[in-house]
């Protein structure tokens, strides 16, 4: 039997406000020494009072709008009881039955086809952050530098069906955060956190299978990875008659598995309860129309517009919207007067391996790809160029000049290389003398690697023919 996985996706969001989400403490906590960034509110110390950060119910708003997502009028938080020593006062501020975003998608292109797939989300609600544990031998320490950072719930439909489906939902969340400025949502930096959850059914079929959840995936990989262990894990048992187990799964990297961590009949029960601390709150109109007006051009307008008036393919024009730095790039480069298409190339393939610490100047990309066009440097030098470019910081015109690399289209220059490669190859001559017309590619490298990539392509092979008759 064939199966299908059904998957949702539950992320947690650090929104970038310069203070936390309920005191006045500053959210920018990197690098911070332990417990520096801390005061009675979120150290949860008796009598004190929580008030609301205006900017985080401002974020979370644009990135309902930004999701095409209902905004109810009324909301408020919620009290979820946690007695865990992450969160001192023993319990969470967060939402249960009125979050301040409901509904809404996005919407991923995978692979080359391009059809873009709609995912829904079921809400969007906002809570505090908890402090961070480190287990050392003999007991536990406790940070709360990050305790009380306000944090965004987003909590998709189970409408994703394969590993590769989740990653590109994960990338284009990234892509509207970023580009909204509501977070820089890197999962390395554990800003942009998500736990999976999957289920197979038979393809077909209609009614869900066991749920399992995967909790705490730190990275796109890991996402991908995760959920292809725990699909081809759950096929193998119910290939062998087994039922599947509700249950919480935890990610081990190293070992590249997915382990039990909790039952269902473990799970905890939370008791929510309104906040009797804070006021219910009522989010008017006008706000709304202010913040609608507001929103930039998101990357699906983004990728629309590199379709339209740059006439990329659909993938390109995905990929390249998805990803800022690339974006920005992009647009400057042809701003500059390179050509669009041979910008986008250039710049998902070769300026893609480049180290990522430093910046590629887009008038330099767009004289790399005019010396392409021009004939003055061949394609296979200019791709060995652009590494120097970028580490120098050097015009790739005088870098030409400095390294020799210009093109050679001089007959009178060339002969002596393509000669000397035919004296050479006397085997590859008689080959395609023999009638086996691809042995003058053999040839023509030859010409390539003797002349360091400089041979202009064109004049080798025109060359070449007229010398082997
Ligand atoms: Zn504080």
């Amino acid at each position: 039997m064939s199966y299908e996985a059904v998957i949702g996706l539950e992320c947690h969001v650090q929104l970038a406000t310069s203070s936390k989400m309920f005191c006045g403490c500053r959210a920018d906590y990197a690098g911070a020494a332990p417990n520096t960034h801390v005061c009675p509110i979120c150290l949860g110390m008796p009598g004190v009072l929580p008030v609301i950060n205006r900017k985080a119910i401002e974020y979370t708003l644009l990135t309902g709008l930004a999701l095409h997502a209902d905004i109810p009028s009324a909301t408020k938080f919620d009290r979820k009881n946690y007695p865990y020593p992450d969160l001192v006062k023993g319990y969470q501020i967060s939402q249960y039955d009125m979050p301040l975003v409901k509904g809404g998608f996005l919407e991923i292109t995978v692979g080359s086809e391009a059809t873009a797939r709609r995912i829904g989300l079921e809400r969007v609600h906002l809570e505090e952050d908890t402090g961070k544990l480190t287990h050392v031998p003999g007991g536990s320490l406790i940070d709360f530098n990050r305790s009380g950072v306000p944090l965004m719930e987003m909590v998709s439909q189970p409408d994703l069906r394969t590993p590769t489906e989740a990653r590109a939902y994960l990338q284009k969340l990234r892509a509207i955060l970023r580009t909204l400025g509501v977070s820089d949502a890197d999962m390395e930096k554990g800003q942009l956190r998500c736990d999976v959850n999957v289920s197979l059914r038979p393809i077909g079929a209609t009614e869900l299978g066991t749920k399992v959840e995967i909790k705490n995936l730190n990275s796109f990989r890991s996402v991908q990875r995760a959920l292809e262990y725990e699909i081809g894990r759950q096929t193998a048992a119910l290939e062998r008659g087994e039922r599947i187990t509700q249950e919480t799964r935890g990610w081990l990297e190293d070992r590249a598995v997915t382990v039990s961590q909790r039952t269902k009949e473990e799970a905890h029960d939370y008791r929510y309860f309104p906040e009797p601390d804070l006021p219910p709150m009522f989010v008017e109109a006008a706000w709304l129309s202010d913040l609608r007006a507001r929103l930039p051009e998101l990357p699906d307008a983004r990728a629309a517009r590199y379709r339209g008036a740059f006439g990329l393919g659909a993938y390109d024009a995905e990929q390249l919207s998805t990803d800022l730095s690339a974006a920005s790039l992009f647009e400057q480069t042809v701003a500059a007067g390179a050509d669009a298409k041979k910008a986008a190339n250039w710049i998902q393939n070769d300026v893609a391996r480049l180290p990522s610490n430093g910046r590629l100047e887009p008038r330099h990309l767009a004289e790399l790809i005019a010396l392409v066009d021009r004939g003055t440097l061949g394609s296979s030098a200019a791709r060995q160029l652009l590494p120097e470019v970028f580490r120098t910081g050097k015009a790739p015109t005088a870098l030409v000049e400095e390294l020799g690399l210009a093109q050679v289209s001089d007959t009178a220059e060339l002969e002596a290389a393509v000669r000397s490669v035919v004296d050479a190859n006397p085997a590859a001559v008689a080959d395609y003398r023999a009638g086996k017309a691809t042995a003058i590619n053999f040839l023509k490298g030859q010409v390539m690697k003797q002349t360091r990539s400089k041979a202009n392509p064109a004049v080798a092979e025109e060359l070449l023919r007229k010398l082997l008759g």
